[in-house]
């Protein structure tokens, strides 16, 4: 299979801070040790952003990056230097906070990824909260809810409500897989789009040309990179780190060697065939 073309927008994932306010079951982060590191020397990671070579998109997540307490001075300087800045959010921060964020990447806006905890949100007010964001931003809002057992049923009438919003489901995982779902709620996830629209639920793309690890890459709050997220989960293919010098991006697209990809980005961007 031939590589997808060159990606001329380079996307790094940044999981700035492990801090997060709500503890949901499904979390894959509630067995880290420490849910309080965050990233320290945040005009470094600026920096090292801004000295990647060609057009990149910055995506912040964590934990919750809200939570981060440099979160939107480091997106005030992200945006400066004219990287296009996306955010994955359980939108528990203030509106004032969200507003904010919209207005300092007004000139490039990238995405708002909203997730909805079921766990901890009240779906009215979570959505009432979005329109107001996107009512005062021209960048792109979605919504994701993790398709658990118990949330499974109620996903289409969710959708519903975010109509005019694109409302996306994520399969539930466990020790790095998807859950065993019956042939049947695998049906009710693909009715759903399957992983976030993107028609499957737990594809093995291995084998086949990947820009990941070219023109995209996952940063942690050390500035430690991986090729994505699964490179990172099995500690292979580390490319670096950001702040020290020595990251080094691959040159092209290759062959992925991972038998699940859950890589949101490289599969949405077209970096990878599906
Ligand atoms: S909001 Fe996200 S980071 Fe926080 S506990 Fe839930 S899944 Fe984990
Ligand atoms: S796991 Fe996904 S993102 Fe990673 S190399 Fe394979 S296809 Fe690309």
């Amino acid at each position: 299979m031939s590589a997808p073309l060159y990606p001329i927008e380079g996307v790094a994932s940044w999981n700035m801070n492990t801090t997060c306010n709500y503890r949901c079951s499904y979390c894959t982060q509630r067995f880290v040790e420490d849910r309080k590191r965050w990233a320290r020397d945040l005009p470094r990671f600026v920096s090292g952003f801004l000295a990647l070579p060609g057009d990149w998109e910055i995506k912040l997540s964590g934990g919750e990056p809200f939570r981060h307490p440099g979160f939107l001075e480091t997106v005030r300087d992200l945006a400066a230097g004219g990287l296009r800045v996306s955010v994955v959010t359980n939108l528990s921060a203030s509106l004032e906070d969200l507003l904010e964020f919209a207005s300092a990447t007004a000139n490039r806006p990238g995405v708002l990824s909203a997730s909805l905890h079921l766990e901890y949100a009240e779906p009215e007010a979570f959505r009432d909260k979005l329109l107001a964001i996107s009512r005062a931003w021209a960048g792109r809002v979605c919504v994701t809810c993790v398709a658990t057992r118990d949330n499974l049923p109620r996903l289409a009438e969710l959708a519903s409500m975010f109509e005019g919003l694109s409302f996306k489901v994520q399969p539930e995982k466990q020790d790095r897989d998807v859950i065993d779902y019956s042939p049947a709620e695998r049906d009710q996830l693909l009715a759903l789009g399957g992983h976030n629209g993107t028609g499957v639920i737990d594809p093995d793309l291995s084998g086949r040309p990947c820009w990941a690890g070219s023109r995209y890459f996952v940063v942690d709050h050390r500035g430690e990179a991986w090729r994505c997220y699964p490179a990172r989960r099995y500690r292979q293919e580390h490319l670096g780190n950001l702040l020290d010098g020595s990251l080094r991006l691959r040159l092209g697209a290759e062959a992925c060697r991972y038998r699940y990809c859950n890589c949101t980005v490289p599969q949405q961007r077209g970096m990878v065939r599906l």
